[in-house]
């Protein structure tokens, strides 16, 4: 067993049974890139921008198909999740996301619709309008979104161009959940200008704000990023893989037991890129988290005690 609360095990206890992801891309931007916020994007933002893993050229239906079709019989899965993960997918005109979506339902075995974007892109009346969208076509499918957080640190935020804060996060939160969307947040363990307190910081909100799910990130480097140049300059340091290690145990005792952990590093493609996970296959590293972890007979929420006016404890 894993000492994590495992995202397939929420998946299944949500869903009943395994339920699979089938990451799509949508033909757009964001403001952080379009010259809304600004044109340089994050500084760690390839211009895929996650998109690695299907064409962009398909429609929704097609790559809802492809990926099913290859996904279902090789997991042996019946439920999927539509999972629009690229770019910011709340920063379309709304009409264009509900097309999508729309589209989206018109394949059979979708249980979820899942968008991800930027905390400053969510806003009630247009959550709204999808959550109304998809209870019309579909009541009993779920809806959750996924939103970039990166960090709670807003200089590490700054640092790295991102263009909302902490409080558009907060703020994201709580409108989604008053629009009963699930929710889930992406960090980067190592954003530049991190240190442990930030990495405990960052469960410590994620547990207050009780999230349902976090995914966690170790930072790459593609080419032609603005982190990527300053790393070639000397300007930037990555942390060592065993810093990395010890940030997710720590960050995993800190977090909320109730709060499912998607992964607890990415991949992206070593060709284009300047940095990836230390050279080393990230399933290795996933391994030698765990093995650590048992090494240590450590558990995620091990170190979860410091909400609820815990200084009162001392009356119990
Ligand atoms: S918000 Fe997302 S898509 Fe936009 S620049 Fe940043 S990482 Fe890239």
């Amino acid at each position: 067993m894993e000492p994590y609360y495992k995202y397939s095990d929420f998946l299944k206890e949500k869903h009943g049974e395994k339920t699979y992801k089938l990451p799509l891309n949508l033909p757009l931007t964001c403001p952080n890139r379009d010259g809304q916020l600004g044109d340089k994007g994050c500084y760690f933002c390839g211009e895929e921008a996650a998109g690695f893993e299907s064409e962009p050229e398909e429609s929704i239906r097609q790559q809802l198909l492809e990926l099913k079709e290859y996904i279902g019989p090789r997991f042996n899965a019946n439920k999927f999740i539509a999972y629009f993960q690229n770019f910011t997918n709340t920063y379309l005109p709304l009409p264009r996301l509900k097309m999508y979506i729309r589209e989206a339902l018109t394949v059979e075995d979708i249980v979820e619709v899942s968008l991800s974007t930027r905390p400053d892109c969510v806003d009630y009346e247009y959550l709204k309008a999808i959550k109304s969208l998809v209870n019309t076509v579909n009541s009993e499918v779920a809806l959750s979104l996924e939103l970039g957080l990166q960090s709670v640190n807003y200089h590490s935020l700054q640092r790295a161009n991102r263009g909302h804060t902490l409080a558009h996060f907060i703020d994201a939160v709580l409108t989604a959940r008053t629009c009963n969307f699930e929710l889930g947040a992406h960090l980067i363990l190592n954003l530049p200008g991190d240190d442990m307190e930030d990495v405990k910081e960052n469960a410590r909100i994620l547990s207050a704000l009780r999230v349902d799910n976090v995914k966690l990130h170790a930072l790459y480097l593609r080419e032609g990023t603005e982190f990527a140049r300053q790393y070639q300059r000397g300007e930037l340091e990555m942390i060592s893989l065993e810093e990395y290690i010890e940030r997710v145990i720590t960050f995993l005792e800190y977090l909320d037991p109730r709060i499912a952990v998607q992964r607890l590093l990415g991949r992206a493609p070593r060709e284009g890129s300047v940095f990836v996970n230390w050279g080393m296959d990230n399933r290795k590293i996933h391994n030698m988290i765990i093995a650590e972890m048992k090494e240590r007979g450590s558990k995620q929420g091990d170190k979860f005690n410091y909400l609820q006016g815990h200084c009162l404890d001392k009356f119990k």
